[in-house]
């Protein structure tokens, strides 16, 4: 694969790689959507704002905030908020961009939007961080709705966060208005499996690809970065399904036993210990060593950018499943694929938080809740079938399965977008 010149230098950053992505797949596209390409190339509307709050000790800290809709054609925003010291707006639009794909894939009537604050929120008390919150969610209020831009989880932001923010555009509201935002707590409106749903629609499309690989799953070693919502769950319902967690990494340690982790008794070391250095059981390797861990499954799920030119030659897994959005440079992954690993893309392999924030938002508007084995039939179902027509596709043209899935996407964004036509 040749890469453009923006790509090829040493810090590339997200929404190049983006680009990218869409700029090699335009060409794959019906002619008649080729018009509309420059649609994607662009976020429709982007929001920066400043968040003063007032601090324990009195004094007035400022962090600056984004929300950004980068594409509403097949309907409102749809996207997480990410609390963390480096996010950029360019790194958002990217994650926005990537939203508007991934809801395309699995097929769920949004477009893509992603927000984020940067800070780091261990700094922060408590009470500061529902004062960050309520005030973000207040100043981005112009922006969300239940059917206009409905935010959810991401990094470093949970089901209490969801909360203030829906009581905060509520009480602007004068009335609950539980759909402006997903991955709410269960006695807000939120929905059964919303938790561990990224993580199991990792491991379904792990499986789907596994199975046409004739790998089983059963005994399968994996190696998983990030233990945070995605990486936790992804790592527990491998290890449920037989497989063995071999290595986990997260920011404060890598730990390694090659007859498999206990992966709930490193999740109670993690809650208690706020660190993986130290977990009984298993010895710790250094960061580097975790990309070369003998594996059949390798799932990024921390930040975008991992797995990049200087590790992908190490990489020993057959299949990577990225749990996290964007953690494969467009190198990184020219590498893996003449090495011959399986790249399933974070557009289709994480889709499952998403699917079910959808679940969740319907069973709001009707307010009529499903159960937990009626979600995780329903996520499987969704998962698997996407994960089908992508396999098909790259297979019948000789794609990647990120070409594919981007083929699939973007031609059911690009096909609304052309038939709404311009505006006025
Ligand atoms: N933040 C998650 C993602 O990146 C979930 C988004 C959502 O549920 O809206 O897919």
């Amino acid at each position: 694969m040749s890469l453009p010149s923006y790509i090829s230098s040493e810090n590339v950053g997200p929404w190049h790689i983006f680009l990218h992505q869409v700029d090699q797949v335009a060409p794959l596209l019906e002619k008649s959507l080729w018009p509309w390409v420059e649609t994607l190339r662009r976020p429709k509307r982007s929001l920066i704002v400043d968040v003063p709050i007032r601090l324990e000790n009195g004094e007035v800290a400022h962090f600056e905030g984004y929300r950004v809709h980068h594409n509403t054609s097949r309907g409102p925003g749809k996207g997480g908020i990410r609390y963390h010291q480096d996010v950029t707006l360019s790194e958002v639009m990217a994650l926005a961009g990537w939203m508007t794909i991934k809801n395309a894939v699995v097929n769920v009537p949004y477009g893509g939007a992603k927000g984020g604050i940067r800070v780091d929120p261990r700094t922060l008390s408590l009470s500061e961080l529902e004062r960050l919150t309520r005030r973000f969610t207040s100043e981005i209020g112009s922006m969300i709705g239940p059917d206009k831009d409905i935010p959810a989880p991401d990094m470093n932001t949970n089901a209490q966060v969801m909360a203030w923010m829906m009581d905060t555009y509520s009480m602007g509201e004068g009335r609950t208005v539980t759909g402006v935002v997903t991955g709410k707590p269960l006695s807000l409106g939120g929905s059964l499996g919303r938790p561990d749903a990224t993580g199991r629609g990792v491991f379904v499309t792990a499986r789907e690809a596994a199975k046409r690989l004739a790998i089983p799953i059963a005994g399968a070693r994996v190696v998983v970065q990030g233990f945070g919502n995605v990486g936790e769950a992804s790592a527990r319902i491998f290890a449920e399904a037989g497989a063995k967690v071999v290595a986990v990494q997260d920011v404060s340690a890598t730990v390694y036993n090659p007859a498999g982790l206990d992966v709930a008794a490193l999740r109670r070391f993690l809650q208690e210990n706020k660190t993986l250095k130290g977990a009984p059981g298993c010895s710790e390797i250094s960061r580097e060593e975790f990309w070369s861990v003998p594996c059949e499954f390798l799932v990024p799920a921390a930040l975008e950018s991992q797995i990049n030119r200087h590790n992908a030659g190490q990489v020993q897994a057959r299949i990577v499943v990225e749990g996290a959005n964007g953690p494969t440079t467009p190198e990184a992954e020219a590498i893996l694929a003449e090495r011959g690993v399986v790249v399933v893309p974070d557009v289709l392999a994480n889709a499952g938080g998403v699917t079910v924030s959808y679940f969740e938002w319907v069973q709001d508007f009707s307010s009529f809740f499903w159960s937990e084995d009626e979600i995780n039939q329903r996520l499987e179902r969704i998962m698997a079938e996407a994960f089908a027509a992508i396999w098909q596709l790259a297979e019948d043209r000789k794609l990647s399965l990120r070409t594919a899935a981007f083929v699939i996407a973007c031609s059911r964004v690009l096909e609304a977008r052309a038939i709404r036509g311009l505006y006025p």
